[in-house]
């Protein structure tokens, strides 16, 4: 690889930074990394403690994979145990000698813009003017000693998980209550919750994850639940309903989601509606009304999906209680007992509560930025689902040489990979940047997210949003990476129907273009459509 000696800072060595590395290389640019730990992962990395013992993958590992780089062992299950995604990530930086580029153990805490030796930070700033360039300062952990370096370009990889949101509730309503708080962060297994009585607050796939698995020893376990999320099995049944098969299977399907991207708001409302009736009907009311985990939504606008292997199973065993929709939250406490209201004025007291897990969720952390990078990205931490504001979820406005990657939610790592490709490439001038004209336009603000399509690449970042596969395909175009599915109906037949009917696999961004290897590639999409086949014969 030739090297154009343009020099890039990534900050974060978790999946995203850890495949910004090996783009980067590709792309002749030259990488430091730093990573605040002594360790590769991010999330999946045992010693930061973010999973707990039994936490699985949402996705089976066919998906949550790089284009170029699979499992190595067909005896993993399918859903992999997150120590499984850590040593397939170990194996990956290995397999690709990533490590020597990475400054473990170096905190970033300051990142400036500089031009000519001063510092851009007036609103007025040029930063089309090719000498711009981006001092990091960071501190080593060890030996506590501050450095400064300045490079052409910044990657942010720093995740959307770096420290538990803020809950108000911990702060006001549950400070009169004597039992014991932790964050979902905190949870290892259920050995501290045998006979206790275990109030979870949250709805998404943590708070669904933990109370099933507390449920099985706790005296009593409750989920407390702002939100209102359908609730799918990882597993869900095939066509004819002869099989379950892995959720993503169904999900990203690249035929479905180009249908599905083309209906109209409304339309597109009513296909979640049907499927929530075929996926989840226990939880519909008009199905069964006598059911204990009914979603219940007045106008159909906040609910989301959430993946999980036994929570539905758990409360129709009366094992967890569930307190959900109309906006259930714990409103005091006092000693041991605990009060949940909601909005339409019902109150409920539990008494002799031991613990509170709080499953709210996490936010980024930012503050190496000064102030007008984060106006600039309308940095919002504790919106879950927009946190930055940025074109294509990429690109801050006024900051060409700093791209964000992995600040969105969905379906991660094939999208984490192509635009760590794409933004590579970017910088390597192998393809152009954006203009600034498709910057402004394409930018969404927080007030005026109001675009039309059902999910493009300025909707909210959201996990596991149907769509996800042509965000994948877009981003793949523009990019020269995308397979032309047109002539290959014609020039192989069979691989088409495997690409376009078949099984989503992130291989497909591996059959043309730069980086492709499509010998391979093609062999790991026959692979993985016929393992999957025959879980569904
Ligand atoms: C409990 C849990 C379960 C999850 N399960 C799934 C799942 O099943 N499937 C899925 O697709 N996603 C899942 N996710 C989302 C998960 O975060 C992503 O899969 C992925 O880890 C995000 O990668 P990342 O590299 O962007 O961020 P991270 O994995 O968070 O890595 C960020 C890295 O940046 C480092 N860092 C942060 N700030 C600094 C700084 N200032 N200086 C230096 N280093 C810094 C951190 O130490 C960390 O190593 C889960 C998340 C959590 C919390």
């Amino acid at each position: 690889m030739i090297e154009n000696n343009k020099t890039v800072a990534i900050i974060g060595y978790g999946p995203a930074g850890i495949c910004s590395t090996k783009c980067s290389i590709e792309n002749g640019l030259i990488p430091t990394v730093f990573e605040m730990s002594s360790e590769l992962g991010g999330v999946w990395n045992p010693s930061i403690g973010k999973c707990w013992d039994n936490l699985t993958t949402n996705v089976s590992r066919y998906v949550m994979c790089f284009s170029d780089f699979d499992y190595h062992n067909d005896d993993y299950d399918i859903f992999p145990n997150y120590k499984t995604v850590y040593q397939y990530l170990i194996n990956y930086v290995n397999h690709f000698d990533l490590n020597k580029y990475v400054l473990f153990n170096s905190m970033v805490f300051k990142v400036e813009r500089i031009n000519g030796g001063n510092t851009i930070d007036d609103d007025n700033e040029n930063d089309d003017d090719k000498n711009s360039k981006i001092k990091i300062t960071w501190r080593n952990n060890i030996n506590n000693k501050t450095y400064s370096k300045i490079f052409d370009f910044l990657i942010v990889a720093t995740g959307l998980f770096s420290k538990p949101q803020s809950s108000s509730v911990y702060e006001n309503e549950l400070k009169q209550f004597t039992g014991k708080i932790i964050h979902s962060q905190d949870y290892k297994n259920n050995e501290n919750y045998k006979g206790k009585n275990v109030v979870v607050l949250g709805s998404s796939t943590s708070a669904c994850e933990i109370s099933a698995e507390i449920s099985m020893v706790t005296k009593k376990c409750i989920v407390v639940g702002h939100e209102n999320s359908f609730i799918y099995g990882k597993l869900l049944p095939n066509e004819n309903g002869t099989k379950l098969v892995p959720l993503d299977s169904i999900l990203f399907q690249r035929s479905k989601s180009y249908e599905q991207q083309s209906l109209s708001k409304e339309d597109f409302s009513k296909l979640k509606k049907q499927m929530n009736i075929k996926y989840c009907p226990n939880q519909i009311k008009h199905i069964n009304p006598t059911s204990k985990i009914i979603v219940n939504s007045p106008n159909d606008k906040t609910l989301g999906f959430v993946a999980s292997l036994s929570y539905v199973e758990q409360v129709e065993k009366g094992l967890i209680s569930v307190f959900c929709g109309n906006q259930f939250t714990i409103t005091s406490s006092s000693g041991k007992t605990i009060t949940i209201s909601n909005s339409i004025g019902e109150s409920f007291k539990e008494e002799n509560i031991d613990f509170v897990i709080l499953c709210n969720g996490y936010q980024p952390d930012l503050s190496f930025f000064d102030e007008n990078i984060l106006k600039s990205v309308d940095y919002l931490p504790s919106d879950s689902k927009r946190p930055v504001c940025l074109y294509k979820n990429i690109f801050a406005p006024n900051s060409k040489n700093i791209a964000f990657v992995s600040f969105f939610r969905s379906l991660f790592v094939a999208e984490v990979e192509l635009m760590s490709r794409m933004i590579t490439m970017i910088f390597s001038g192998k393809i152009p940047y954006p203009t600034d004209h498709e910057i402004q336009n394409g930018f969404v603000n927080r007030e005026n997210n109001n675009n039309n399509n059902n999910n493009n690449t300025n909707d909210p970042p959201y996990f596991l949003v149907a769509g996800s596969t042509v965000l994948c395909d877009q981003i793949a175009k523009e990019i020269g990476v995308l397979p032309d599915f047109e002539k290959l109906k014609q020039t192989d037949p069979k691989l088409y129907e495997l690409l376009w009917n078949g099984y989503f696999t992130p291989a497909t961004y591996r059959l043309v273009g730069c980086g492709s290897n499509p010998k391979v590639a093609k062999e790991m999409i026959e692979k993985v459509n016929k393992i999957y086949n025959n879980l569904c014969d």
